[in-house]
């Protein structure tokens, strides 16, 4: 393919998606689109991209933030370490580096959140740096382009695809040959009812001549998904006060708030946890009455999450450490992970 690199720069200004972070070489900007997208789809990710800007409009701004600012203006989107890193990385470079965002590859990669994956796109979009991006939407346009059946979750996988993707980068347009690959995967050559008969590729493209295209890329098989079970109390006083706490622990949702939790490795019954040492240190004698009780299947990479969280009526709560005694109205006002976001929204 001789002149891949400039047809595929062709096809991308006819075809590209306007979206905002394609229209600035800021590294702030294109530093906060990339961390979003991370593990977030474009459209998602639009909103809260502007979202962010809007709060933070500056590495300053972002930097003089609390980190529950921040995590507030996270709230919804997922990883929550994201947020956590870009906060850390905007005070390292207001207080480290006078305020100068890093202009290379390699000082990129001294921001906490950003790997030889972000700190290419960031390098080859801002300063024009050789350097190539591969992402899933490469690996399978590249796999079906040369015909290469290496699994694409394996070691030896990923090094030939970065490779192939570099030597077909001609070190003119870094930036817009990234974003084009990457684009023509999003909008072209897509995981599924791929339209092989509009694409400029066809007449050279392996997979598409040789019937392969359902077929490619192609994964080893691994299954590591963990099951957690979460059982969450949202424990409601006489004056409509709830406990909730910060999460510290190195672990999911880390700095975002929660109800009282016990967490079990399988299944309990409501009544067995409500009998545990661990649940009666929550309250304060007289009686308890369940109102309610919601369980939530919650999905994340590696983990699934079944949550249960039940309402409970008590006089008084007990005073513990670590725990905020809060009025639920005021509940609004604190980051919550995700499916303990929707049950406050939904009981509100
Ligand atoms: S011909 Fe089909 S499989 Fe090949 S690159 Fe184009 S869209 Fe992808």
């Amino acid at each position: 393919m001789i002149n891949f690199s400039s047809d595929l720069i062709l096809w991308y200004k006819e075809n590209e998606r306007s979206l905002p972070w394609r229209l600035t070489k800021d590294p702030y900007r294109i530093w906060v689109s990339e961390i979003i997208l991370q593990q977030t789809r474009v459209d998602q990710g639009l909103m809260y991209y502007k979202r962010f800007l809007q709060h933070f409009p500056s590495v300053k701004h972002l930097a003089e933030a609390s980190e529950d600012e921040v995590l507030m203006c996270w709230q919804g989107l997922g990883y929550y370490s994201r947020a956590r890193n870009m906060h850390f990385s905007a005070k390292y470079i207001v207080n480290e580096l006078k305020g100068v965002f890093p202009e290379n590859y390699e000082s990129l990669l001294n921001l906490k959140g950003v790997g030889t994956y972000t700190a290419a796109a960031i390098s080859s979009i801002c300063y024009n740096e050789h350097r190539t991006v591969v992402d899933g939407n490469v690996f399978r346009v590249l796999t079906r382009l040369f015909g290469i059946e290496t699994p694409i979750n394996t070691g030896n996988g990923k090094k030939e695809i970065k490779e192939l993707a570099h030597s077909l980068n001609t070190g003119e347009q870094n930036g817009i040959f990234n974003q084009a690959l990457m684009e023509f995967g999003a909008l072209q050559c897509k995981p599924k009812q791929v339209d092989c008969l509009s694409c400029v590729f066809k007449d050279s493209c392996f997979a598409y001549i040789n019937n392969r295209v359902d077929i490619l890329p192609k994964k080893e098989k691994k299954n590591i998904v963990k099951n957690r079970y979460l059982n969450f109390f949202y424990i409601k006083d006489g004056n409509n006060d709830v406990l909730i706490k910060r999460r510290e622990k190195k672990d999911i949702w880390k700095g975002l708030f929660e109800f009282p939790m016990i967490e079990t490795n399988k299944h309990c019954e409501s009544s067995e946890l409500m009998l545990s040492q661990e649940f009666v240190q929550f309250l304060n004698g007289g009686e308890t009455v369940v109102k309610g009780i919601k369980e939530i299947t919650h999905l994340l990479t590696h983990r699934k999450l079944f949550i249960r969280i039940m309402e409970l009526k008590v006089d008084k709560h007990n005073n513990i450490d670590d725990y905020l005694q809060v009025n639920n109205k005021e509940l609004v006002n604190y980051a919550f992970p995700k499916p303990l976001q929707a049950y406050i929204e939904e009981i509100k």
